[in-house]
């Protein structure tokens, strides 16, 4: 095949530290999973002749002459090795040290930190990062890569090899082709890959979809007639080698597209769901869009990579072109081919092109319209899904307006209905439950699921049976600050404001309410005396049935979430007080309103406000007075 000869130059240099690791890790827990270095191997050599191909938009001489792009795949079963050969864009010796010494990718050293040394564990960790062409170590004692970038002089080949052990070799060698040759030395217990019929099932399996032909030599037929002279073994295309997108749905199945899916995403677990399109007129495009199973472990990494692959008209232009989805969809992997855009765009265009806008609008859609259609099937995985991907969603009213209600529509919530926080409902779920005359969505905020459930503000919600999601994500109170109805009904947080449960019996309770209020004027007077500093006003509660009191906050008054992300944050954040609600039925308040000494009353009073605090998951700001006043009360029962 390739002529190469060495040249007596040949250096040691050493692997990155986390080469060495990620080696070490790869050859122990891919270990049952062997056969994925050809699809990985495969997969980069294809990338390689999109590579040149974009790049010989510019510069045709790239090509050398030779313009038909392909791979081959070879093996030899005595010499116990594999060979994968492409005429892809290649790499020059300074490519060959950073691309194959190093990790390039950032967030590598991050990821290896955060691996825990338990190998199930960290299979599944290693599956979400990809391996690439360091997985051809799972099956191979040695590696030699003889590669030329394109464009360069014949004698700037280079030769790579190594043992995957610390240290890897480099020469300089001739090297005719343009291109990477990639020779795998077996180990003993992987030499059943070196047969035709393994390989190219492989090929099948894992890289049909790949856009380039791979070929491999044909098997000669064993002939009958021995005399016969032995035709030149000749090469055939085992793939497809259409690119996967361009094909129709029709003649795909499920596994075509999950291997691709593999390609795209590096992630090796397989997606839940996808969304294939083509879409003909004035904005012309394909889309392949998939749902991952599992939140890759930089979700949450601002510089993480993300966006789609983007073809034009069937040229691969970039990776990660991340102007198409919107942030709170950047979890979506995939494929954008358009007809709009020109081949020679650049990040820099694409920021600014108005065709970019309307792909992105349409495929925000689609992205919706996938996610939605996957809930609907399988509403049991949908609760996964969300677990793993909800709260990037819920960055979504407060990123994409135009998409709230959809939006809006995609999220699960805890409920007070549901009895666990692991069974959710959604606002459509919600909305057929509401009962007769209730004219508002019901919320509250909290910091954990317990806390939430467990909060007198829904004791009265409770009493009359009616519904309240539960909130307890960190954004929530922040998400709701974007939120203002959903279906034509207003949301309402159980902890703000005045509530008014039901419109019609509001005459009769106002007056109920009037009445208790005035028999209790005295006790309203005492406690907001007692309790000056700390609240706004004293009122008789309509929310309590079980516990004596609690804190309401205003209507626009900020809540305890975001008043403690905004003070981690060191921001300013507005004085409010709340105002002290007391449940006129308690005999708790019974009592207090019959305390004739002051300073007992004073330690009461303190201690239902402390407690309310508490239970509405605040912090004491004296926690110590608190102690010793909750002391003192407990030394006079058993006195
Ligand atoms: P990834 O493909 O995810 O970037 P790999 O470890 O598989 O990671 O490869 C590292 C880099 O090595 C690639 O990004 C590419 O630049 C280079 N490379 C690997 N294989 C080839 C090849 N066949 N031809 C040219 N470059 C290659």
């Amino acid at each position: 095949m390739s002529s190469a000869t060495e040249t007596p130059n040949t250096e040691t240099l050493g692997f990155q530290t986390e080469v060495k690791q990620l080696l070490q890790l790869m050859i122990h827990s891919l270990y049952s999973n062997k056969e994925i270095f050809l699809r990985e191997l495969i997969s980069n050599a294809s990338d390689a002749a999109e590579k040149l191909r974009f790049e010989a938009l510019s510069n045709a001489d790239l090509y050398e002459h030779d313009g038909d792009l392909r791979i081959q795949v070879s093996f030899d079963e005595e010499a116990k090795t594999i060979t994968i050969d492409d005429n892809g864009i290649g790499m020059s010796r300074d490519d060959v040290i950073a691309h194959l010494g190093t990790i390039a990718k950032s967030g590598t050293a991050n990821f290896l930190s955060n691996l825990s040394g338990d190998a199930a564990k960290d299979s599944q960790l290693i599956g979400q990062f990809g391996v690439g062409f360091y997985s051809a170590f799972i099956v191979a004692s040695k590696v030699d890569v003889y590669t030329r970038r394109a464009g360069l002089p014949a004698e700037e080949g280079v030769h790579w090899s190594s043992e995957g052990e610390g240290e890897f070799t480099l020469a300089q060698i001739d090297k005719l082709e343009r291109g990477t040759r990639i020779v795998l030395s077996l180990k003993d217990d992987a030499v059943e890959f070196a047969n035709g019929w393994r390989l190219r099932s492989l090929v099948k399996k894992y890289s049909d979809h790949i856009a380039l032909p791979v070929q491999m030599l044909k098997e000669e037929m064993p002939s009958e007639e021995e005399s016969e002279e032995k035709a030149e073994p000749e090469l055939e295309n085992v793939n497809s080698a259409t690119a996967l997108w361009t094909r129709n749905k029709s003649e795909l199945n499920d596994e075509d597209y999950k291997g691709f899916y593999q390609h795209v995403s590096h992630d090796f677990q397989e997606p839940i769901t996808w969304a294939h399109n083509r879409v003909e007129g004035n904005l012309e495009y394909t889309s392949l869009l998939y749902l991952p199973s599992k939140a890759p472990y930089d979700l949450w990494n601002r510089e993480a990579p993300k966006g789609l692959k983007l073809y034009v008209q069937r040229v691969f232009i970039m990776d990660q072109a991340d102007q198409f989805l919107p942030l709170y969809l950047r979890f979506i992997k995939g494929v954008v081919d358009s007809r709009n855009l020109s081949l020679n765009v650049s990040r820099e265009i694409l920021q600014k092109d108005p065709t970019v806008e309307k792909l992105k609008s349409a495929l925000t859609k689609r992205s919706l319209d996938m996610i939605e259609k996957f809930g609907k099937k399988d509403p049991e995985a949908y609760q996964e899904f969300w677990k793993e991907f909800g709260q990037v969603l819920k960055e979504g009213p407060a990123e994409d307006n135009a998409n709230r209600e959809r939006i809006l529509k995609l999220m699960r919530f805890a409920s007070t209905q549901t009895g666990n926080s692991n069974e959710t409902v959604s606002l459509e779920d919600y909305l057929g439950r509401m009962q007769e005359g209730q004219d508002k969505i019901y919320y509250l905020v909290s910091d954990s699921y317990n806390a939430a459930k467990n909060s007198p503000h829904l004791e009265i919600f409770r009493k009359k049976g009616i519904e309240v999601l539960l909130l307890t994500d960190r954004i929530d109170e922040w998400m709701m600050s974007h939120i203002f109805d959903f279906d034509g009904k207003s949301f309402q947080d159980v902890t703000k404001g005045e509530l008014k449960l039901d419109k019609e019996e509001s005459e009769e309770q106002k007056a109920e309410l009037e009445e208790k209020s005035k028999a209790y004027e005295g006790l309203i007077e005492r406690l907001g005396k007692v309790l000056e500093s700390q609240v706004e006003s004293v009122r008789v509660s309509q929310r309590l049935t079980d516990s004596p009191a609690c804190l309401v906050l205003g209507d626009y008054d900020m809540g305890l979430q975001m008043r403690r992300i905004m003070e981690a944050a060191g921001q300013a954040v507005p004085e409010t007080k709340p105002v002290f609600e007391f449940n006129a039925e308690h005999p708790l308040i019974a009592k207090l309103d019959q305390e004739a000494d002051e300073d007992r009353f004073a330690d009461l009073a303190l201690i239902l406000h402390d407690q309310a605090q508490l239970a509405a998951g605040g912090q004491l700001e004296d926690p110590a007075s608190y102690i010793s006043r909750m002391n003192k009360l407990l030394l006079e029962l058993s006195a």
